[in-house]
């Protein structure tokens, strides 16, 4: 990948003073590779190189002490200026213009399957959330009643409302509807999810137009898969050249894809990145930001992403109750086992893997993801079969008492030993610690 083979370069410039034309080209050689592995569009290319070229045979580079590590930094800042568009417009991630006369109409676009109902749903959370609006959703994908559905149930998980569409109406008319609708009970939001064909295709274009032109959207979303790749880039234009996009959501940026398909629809179409979708859950969406893609594009990992993550999950009051409780000495194993379960609500070990540096994952790879998480099921099973109070007295478990939760949890008594014997660890660690430094050790355990 890229960061392995800007390594090499750095490692190879590292023994030389400065930076020179020859070892220079040789660089821009190595970097114009690695951008291509990782399915950024020629073009961008070409402009990234010669920016960089420019910067590394600059003064800062020439005279830094570490001209490789200096070299890195410019590429990751030309990477993120590119996503950026080069100007600071829209350097404040996850803008979207609500500035209107409401409802705010949003209208998605995309193909099928690049994630647009589950966006739709995303946004409308993260609109709740965030912006404390008010949010209503509708589809107008009249040959797919199942999409209709699917939108309803999204919806709800999202706590939005939904507008039920009427499908033996035409969809401009749906729409229509849902927006009287959203005036008359006062929504600030509509978000119009639309039908998604396998392909471009001439019948789907100029339906999308033609509700772009009668609706004039505040906001015209375009919805696709990061993994897409070089496909992602032309089916980009392909909906450009046709209506007006303003923005572009990401999806899927948690599968194997490195994000230089953000590089390139960006520096393509001109359309700012909105937002990226990093998993299938509700709440698996966040605004852009270049500086984090250009780090992941790099390879460098996402170390905010997993500190954002633990945040998220780890809920601080309960961290301070429990500290409260260990001061006490009351540590029991109900709260081991919520301690488990914090670390399984990140979204499962392997999925946070995908988030580490790319030294740091492979080291970690090379212990059984899938066996970890198993373990921790394990656990839980265990202390599931305890009774609540074995749980607050562990110094209950005896034999036979073992011997029974081994059997309830179906493993063997040694597993329960194992288990005791961590929690007595880390009930001996926990009490070493004060107040603050524990809430914050629970918060980096977490991550
Ligand atoms: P649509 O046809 O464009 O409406 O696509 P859907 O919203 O139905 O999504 C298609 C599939 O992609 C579903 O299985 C979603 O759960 C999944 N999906 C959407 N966004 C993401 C994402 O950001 N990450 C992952 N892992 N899956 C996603
Ligand atoms: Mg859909």
């Amino acid at each position: 990948n890229l960061t392995d083979r800007l390594g090499r370069v750095v490692k190879t410039i590292r023994g030389q003073a400065r930076l020179t034309e020859s070892n220079t080209a040789e660089m821009l050689r190595e970097i114009r590779l690695a951008l291509l592995e990782a399915d950024v569009a020629l073009p961008v290319i070409k402009d990234l190189l010669a920016n960089i070229k420019e910067k590394a045979l600059g003064e800062d580079v020439i005279t830094s002490l570490t001209p490789g590590q200096a070299l890195v930094g410019i590429v990751k800042d030309e990477l993120a200026n590119i996503m950026r568009g080069g100007n600071s417009a829209f350097d404040t991630a996850g803008q979207l213009n609500l500035a209107t006369q409401p409802p705010a109409v949003i209208l998605m676009a995309g193909l099928q399957g690049a994630g647009k109902t589950t966006t739709v749903a995303k946004l409308a959370k993260w609109l709740i959330r965030t912006q404390k609006k008010k949010v209503l959703t509708v589809s107008v994908d009249v040959y797919r009643p199942a999409a209709i559905e699917q939108l309803k149930t999204v919806t709800a998980q999202a706590g939005a409302e939904w507008f039920a569409s009427d499908i033996s109406q035409k969809p401009i008319d749906i729409a229509n509807a849902a927006i009287d609708w959203a005036k008359k009970h006062y929504f600030d939001v509509l978000l119009i999810d639309t039908a998604g064909r396998l392909g471009i295709d001439e019948a789907m274009m100029t339906e999308i137009a033609g509700l772009h032109k009668a609706l004039k959207p505040i906001e015209t979303l375009f919805v696709v898969d990061a993994m897409l790749g070089q496909d992602a880039v032309n089916t980009a234009k392909a909906f450009h050249a046709t209506l007006p996009l303003t923005g572009v959501v990401l999806t899927k940026l948690d599968g194997d894809s490195r994000g230089g398909a953000a590089l390139s629809v960006r520096h393509i179409t001109g359309v700012p990145l909105k937002f990226v979708g990093v998993s299938e859950k509700i709440d698996g969406l966040d605004p852009f930001d270049a500086d984090r893609m250009a780090g992941r594009i790099l390879g460098m990992g996402d170390i905010l992403a997993i500190v954002e993550e633990a945040q998220k999950n780890v809920d601080l009051k309960e961290a301070e109750k429990l500290v409260a409780k260990i001061k006490k000495g009351g540590f029991d194993l109900s709260d081991f086992r919520n301690q488990i379960t914090q670390m399984r609500n990140m979204g499962g070990l392997s999925s946070l893997m995908d988030k580490l540096p790319a030294q740091m994952a492979q080291a970690a790879a090379k212990t059984d993801m899938n066996a970890a998480e198993k373990n921790i099921k394990r656990m839980q099973g265990i202390i599931d079969s305890m009774t609540p109070l074995e749980r607050a007295k562990p110094e209950l478990l005896k034999a036979s008492r073992k011997r029974r939760i081994a059997a309830g949890a179906g493993v063997q008594v040694q597993e329960v030993n194992r288990l005791l014997n961590q929690f007595e660890q880390m009930q001996t660690m926990m009490k070493q610690f004060s107040g603050g430094k524990m809430a914050r050790m629970m918060g980096q355990m977490a991550a």
